[in-house]
C-alpha cells in the first residue's frame, strides 16, 4: 500500500512537470483568439500572477528582420461601407501598411476600392466574429468573386471596436472604423491573412499578432523569428 501511494506521488510529480513545460492548451475557442498558440503551465502560472496584480505578463520581445531579397506581392481589394473615408484616405492608408509590412518581404498592392455603400449602413450586429454569420450579410451589400488574394472591407460599425479575419474559402477582412487604432487593426488582420496566429496574453510575448489586453498606447510592429519564417516559408497555420 505504501509502495502504490508513493507510486501514485511519483505519477502526479511528473505529470505536473511534464505539463509545466510542454504545451497543452489547444485553439478552442477561435474567435477569442487566445487560445490560438499553445502554451505549457508555467507560463499560464506567470500570465495570471501578473494578470491579478494588474500587470502584462511580458518575458521577451523579439523583433526579427528578414533579408530580403525579392518582396512578394500580394492584391487587395478594399469595400468601404457607411463611412466618411475615401480612396485618398485608403492609399495613405496602404503607405502606413507597407511601411510596417515590406521589412517582412511583403506588400499589400491595392487593387480595387469599392465605394459604392459609401452611404449604406451595413447591418452587422449579432454577428460577433462567427464565419457563416459575416459571410451571409457581407454578401448581402458586396461582392467579393474577384479573384483576388485579399478582401478588406472596412466598415462605420457603431460600438464595435475591432475586426475580424474570417477565411471560407476566400479570405475576408472585416474591420470597424471605431477600431481604438484602424491602421494597427488592419496590420494585424492581414498578418492573419498571410498565416499568423494570435499570441497570446500568456505566451510572455507581445508584438504585432497580440490581441488587445496589454496593447494599450504602443502598438508593436515587431515579429518574432518564428513568425518571419512562417511567413516567408508561406505556411499557412491552421488559425481564424
Ligand atoms: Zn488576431
Amino acid at each position: 500500500m505504501k509502495r502504490f501511494i508513493l507510486f501514485c506521488i511519483l505519477i502526479i510529480i511528473i505529470g505536473i512537470f511534464f505539463f509545466y513545460f510542454e504545451p497543452f492548451f489547444e485553439d478552442t475557442l477561435p474567435c477569442l483568439r487566445e487560445y490560438d498558440y499553445p502554451t505549457c503551465l508555467h507560463k499560464y502560472i506567470n500570465y495570471l500572477i501578473a494578470n491579478k496584480s494588474g500587470n502584462c505578463y511580458i518575458e521577451f520581445n523579439e523583433s526579427y528582420f528578414p533579408e530580403i531579397y525579392e518582396k512578394r506581392n500580394i492584391s487587395v481589394n478594399v469595400y468601404l461601407g457607411n463611412t466618411s473615408l475615401n480612396d485618398k484616405n485608403i492609399v495613405n492608408l496602404f503607405k502606413q501598411i507597407n511601411n510596417v509590412w515590406n521589412n517582412y518581404g511583403i506588400n499589400f498592392s491595392l487593387n480595387n476600392i469599392d465605394e459604392s455603400k459609401t452611404k449604406e449602413y451595413i447591418d452587422m450586429i449579432n454577428v460577433d466574429c462567427q464565419i457563416s454569420l459575416i459571410t451571409e450579410r457581407l454578401n448581402k451589400y458586396f461582392n467579393f468573386s474577384d479573384n483576388i488574394n485579399i478582401h478588406l472591407v472596412i466598415l462605420g460599425l457603431p460600438n464595435v471596436k475591432g475586426g475580424c479575419h474570417i477565411n471560407p474559402s476566400y479570405h475576408v477582412i472585416t474591420v470597424s472604423t471605431e477600431a481604438d487604432n484602424l491602421t494597427w487593426v488592419i496590420i494585424h488582420e492581414l498578418g492573419h491573412a498571410i498565416g499568423l496566429c494570435d499570441k497570446a496574453l500568456y505566451s510572455g510575448e507581445i508584438n504585432m499578432m497580440t490581441h488587445n489586453g496589454c496593447i494599450t498606447e504602443k502598438y508593436p510592429t515587431n515579429l518574432g523569428k518564428k513568425q518571419v519564417e512562417t511567413i516567408l516559408n508561406n505556411q499557412r497555420e491552421k488559425c481564424h
